[in-house]
């Protein structure tokens, strides 16, 4: 067996990441950026970083999706590493969640991947390429209290990601789930002090994880070299929820 050095294949490849308007997409797509890959980025405010396209896109809208992904085409080419990342959090313990609440957040965090996986996946077929990386959490595999309804979307994006393994592992297109644990962005800066000061202890790096612990592993399962992962779930929690 013939031993290569690690690749940083992808370079020149067309990326998409919802939800790139800040936090971790933002960081992302700058990161794919960065590494020549050919970057949009979509969010309702249609921002972006230096060097990123910005498309303005609501994930809960199957028509602006389509939209999006046809201004990509036609900028830049079909989408080859698509980055399901947009979410939202509407926090409330069960007794005082409407209905509302919880449709709202799974529209976004699992109907909207739906939506642009749905739409992504075509272009990626004909290609027999494409890397799909799904933006889930800790919270989705462990639960949470005050978060049934963020906690419902975000498990429900691992039997996506396991599904569309399965139905397009054969045509050279992979699709894996991050998980990140908590991490300092504008999402977790609502938490109370208490909250952090609790996780820190039970997190066993000890410590929040940083925006860029998330961008190394979608970078990894962005990479032309990844082709043989597919369908994994990979933590970015430091140790929080060891797997599972
Ligand atoms: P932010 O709130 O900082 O960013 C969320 C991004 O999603 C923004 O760009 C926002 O842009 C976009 N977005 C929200 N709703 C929609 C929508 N309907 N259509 C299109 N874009 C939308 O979150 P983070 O960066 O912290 O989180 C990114 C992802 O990582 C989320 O899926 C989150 O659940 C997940 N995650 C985060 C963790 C954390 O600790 N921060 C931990 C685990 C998972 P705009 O509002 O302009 O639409």
């Amino acid at each position: 067996m013939t031993h290569q050095p690690v690749s940083t294949a992808g370079e020149g490849r067309v990326a998409l990441v919802t939800g790139g308007s800040r936090g971790i997409g933002a960081a992302i797509a700058a990161r794919l950026a960065a590494d020549g890959f050919r970057v949009a980025a979509t969010s309702r405010a249609g921002t972006a970083p230096d060097g990123v396209l910005p498309i303005a896109c609501d994930v809960t809208d199957a028509d602006s999706v389509d939209a999006a992904f046809t201004t990509v085409e036609k900028e830049l080419g079909p989408v080859e590493v698509l980055v399901a990342n947009a979410g939202i959090t509407k926090d409330t313990l069960l007794a005082r969640m409407k209905e509302e609440d919880f449709t709202s957040v799974v529209d976004t965090n699992l109907t909207g991947v739906y939506r642009v996986i749905r739409r992504g996946a075509r272009a990626m077929t004909r290609a027999r390429f494409g890397r799909i990386i799904v933006m889930s959490s800790v919270v989705g595999l462990m639960g949470s209290p005050g978060q049934v309804n963020y906690a419902a979307s975000k498990a429900g994006l691992v039997g996506i990601a396991r599904s569309v393994s399965r139905e397009l592992g054969s045509r050279g297109i992979t699709c894996n789930v991050v998980a990140p644990g908590f991490i300092n962005t504008d999402m977790t800066s609502v938490l109370p002090e208490k909250t952090i000061a609790d996780y820190e202890q039970r997190i066993p790096a000890h410590r929040l994880g940083e925006v860029d612990d998330v961008v190394n592993a979608v970078r990894f399962l962005a990479d032309d070299a990844t082709s043989y992962i597919t369908g994994a779930v990979i933590p970015v929690d430091g140790g929080l929820a060891m797997g599972h």
